[in-house]
């Protein structure tokens, strides 16, 4: 069985590191994410409308991808909670020891990243012809 592998010292050494860096960005995009909400609410209350509101849509904007990075991040910490981290989510695979601490919220291995990637673009491509 595939769930019974052996977890080697280097891997849970690894997962030890990965889950430190990702407690680590979990703090400081909870601060940014802060940061963000509070300038928005000062931006709003001085009611600094700015004829085009770009500097707004610029905040809001970050902002949602600091929430979105941080959804990453807590699924990462969770599924190392769970012993699930570091598995192909697709073909069950240890996901590659590099690849992890390049991207510690990789879901997939290389290959199935790639196919992933690929089967997107064909699809998008076919959209496009489509449309
Ligand atoms: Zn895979």
């Amino acid at each position: 069985m595939l769930n019974e592998m052996v977890i080697t010292d280097s891997r849970r050494a690894l997962y030890e590191r990965v889950r430190i860096s990702l407690e680590q960005e979990r703090i400081e995009l909870r601060y940014l994410i802060d940061n963000f909400d509070r300038a928005l609410l000062r931006s709003g209350a001085a009611g600094e409308a700015s004829s085009d509101g770009s500097d707004q849509e610029a905040l809001i904007e970050r902002s949602h991808q600091h929430r979105q990075r941080l959804k990453l991040v807590l699924q990462g910490l969770q599924r190392i909670r769970d012993g699930t981290f570091g598995l192909c989510e697709t073909c069950d695979e240890p996901i590659g020891e590099r690849r992890l601490l390049a991207l510690p919220t990789a879901r997939l291995c290389i290959t199935c990243q790639q196919e992933t990637e690929l089967t997107l673009s064909e699809s998008s491509e076919l959209q496009r012809e489509r449309g």
